[in-house]
Parts: structure tokens; C-alpha cells; sequence
């Protein structure tokens, strides 16, 4: 691993009751600070913006449910990095900001300033925090989720991986509920697992398995190793980098 981007999932990062779970944004932080050391660049796509606001505001009776979003994303958003920002800064890394909409990734001019952005970020050691603009973005605007988000990136960055966290171990041949169902190890993208993915959705963010497949087959086409992981087990990210066969995971070449 040389350059990677690590996508975290809202239900990674909040607790049951919605609100932020510092616990684990601040393991993830150690992580990520430890990836640098060992001279990986990494930039981090984290979701949990909405889930985060929701927990925290309350919107006026009178708002309808898009303008609701937006008051929760962009207060969440602000909670959100206030973390990262004082966890990181406790490692005296910076962290950069990056909000983008789907428009962004279509046109030449700011897809090559947002790509230009972050390289200059990397390259000045500040770690690069990318999410949708979700208090701008809404209805037709919208990524299908932070996952396809997530791809965009990796390509725009030219990652070598793309490390997808959510609640779930990877991918299962089964569904994931029965006993005897287990997770794929190593898949190609030439294989089609489709038949075997729930189109069950994410209950805090918007992703589901079925988006988060299709987006990783197709990266790992162009070349780009996706990992879809557990980010609430112990040192997932240091375990991937270090000794994967100590966690278990679905890896997409
Ligand atoms: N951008 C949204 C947020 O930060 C999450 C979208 C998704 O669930 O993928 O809350």
C-alpha cells in the first residue's frame, strides 16, 4: 500500500442512540496516524455528518425532510470534524477539509482543482477529509452514497486501494444472518457475486451492500484493490496493512 483512501460508514462511526462515537473515531485516528508513519498517504472519506446533526438538533416543526438533512448535515459536519480535528491535532497532523457533490467529478475544471487540492495537501503531510456537501447537494445532486463517493476519489487520486468500512464483515456467499453463511475471502472482478447480496440498506447512512459491490467491481477493474472490512473491530486498519489474513474481509482485485 502506497496511497490509500479509507472509507468510514455513519454506522461506524455513531452509537446506537445516534450520537458520535468518540471511542471509536479515536482509534481510527491512531490508525490512520500509524498508516502515515509506515509512509502510506492516506485520505479519509467519512460519512456520519446527517447521522451526527440528528442526534444533536432538533429542526423546526415547519422544515420538510430535505431541509431537515441539511440543517443535520451541516451541523453534524462541523461536530464531525471538530473530532478529527483535535484527535489529529494531538499527533500534530492537520487535517483538510474537502466537501464535494457528484457535479464536481463531471467537468474537467473542478474535478482538477479538487484533485490539485489534495495533492497539495498530501504532499504538505496534511491529511485530506473528504465528504459529500450535503447541505447543498440534495435530491438528483446526490452520490448514490459515500461509497460510490469513495471510488471517485480513489480514481481521481489514483489509490492502489480503497478500504471501505462499515458494520459488516465483507461480503458473505449467503445471507449474512444464517449460521453456516460466510465471508468471501478474495474475490475477482471477473467473478459476479450479485446473486448472493441482500439490497438491505444501511440503517444510519444510505449506502447498502449492492452499491457498495458494483461500485468495488468496477474499480478493481481499472486496477484498484477494494477492501470491504469491519471498522468496529480492533486495529482493522493495522491489521490489513500488516497481517490480513489476522482479520477477516472480502479483498476485490
Ligand atoms: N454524506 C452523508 C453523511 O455524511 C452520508 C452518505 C452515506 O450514507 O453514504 O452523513
Amino acid at each position: 500500500m502506497k496511497r490509500i483512501v479509507v472509507k468510514v460508514g455513519s454506522n461506524v462511526l455513531t452509537r446506537d442512540n445516534g450520537t458520535l462515537d468518540t471511542t471509536r473515531v479515536s482509534s481510527l485516528t491512531d490508525q490512520i496516524q500509524a498508516l502515515r508513519k509506515r509512509g502510506i498517504e492516506v485520505i479519509l472519506v467519512t460519512s456520519g455528518a446527517v447521522a451526527c446533526g440528528r442526534s444533536l438538533a432538533k429542526a423546526a416543526p415547519g422544515l420538510d425532510e430535505v431541509q431537515q438533512r441539511q440543517l443535520y448535515a451541516a451541523v453534524g459536519q462541523v461536530r464531525l470534524m471538530d473530532q478529527y480535528y483535535r484527535l489529529f491535532a494531538d499527533y500534530g497532523i492537520n487535517v483538510g477539509q474537502i466537501l464535494t457533490m457528484k457535479k464536481n467529478f463531471e467537468g474537467t475544471e473542478e474535478y482538477n482543482n479538487q484533485r490539485n487540492c489534495m495533492e497539495g495537501m498530501l504532499e504538505s503531510g496534511i491529511l485530506p477529509i473528504v465528504n459529500e456537501n450535503d447541505a447543498v447537494s440534495i435530491t438528483e445532486l446526490m452520490f448514490t452514497d459515500n461509497d460510490e463517493l469513495s471510488g471517485l476519489v480513489a480514481t481521481m487520486m489514483g489509490a492502489d486501494t480503497l478500504i471501505i468500512l462499515s458494520n459488516i464483515d465483507g461480503i458473505y456467499n449467503g445471507d449474512p444472518s444464517l449460521e453456516g453463511s460466510r465471508v468471501i475471502e478474495r474475490v475477482s472482478h471477473e467473478e459476479d457475486l450479485s446473486a448472493y447480496i441482500s439490497a438491505k440498506h444501511s440503517s444510519a447512512g444510505r449506502g447498502g451492500m449492492q452499491t457498495k459491490y458494483e461500485m468495488a467491481r468496477r474499480l478493481a477493474a481499472s486496477g484498484v484493490r477494494v477492501i470491504i472490512a469491519n471498522g468496529k473491530r480492533d486495529a482493522v486498519l493495522l491489521k490489513l496493512a500488516e497481517a490480513p489474513e489476522s482479520i477477516i474481509h472480502t479483498e476485490i482485485r
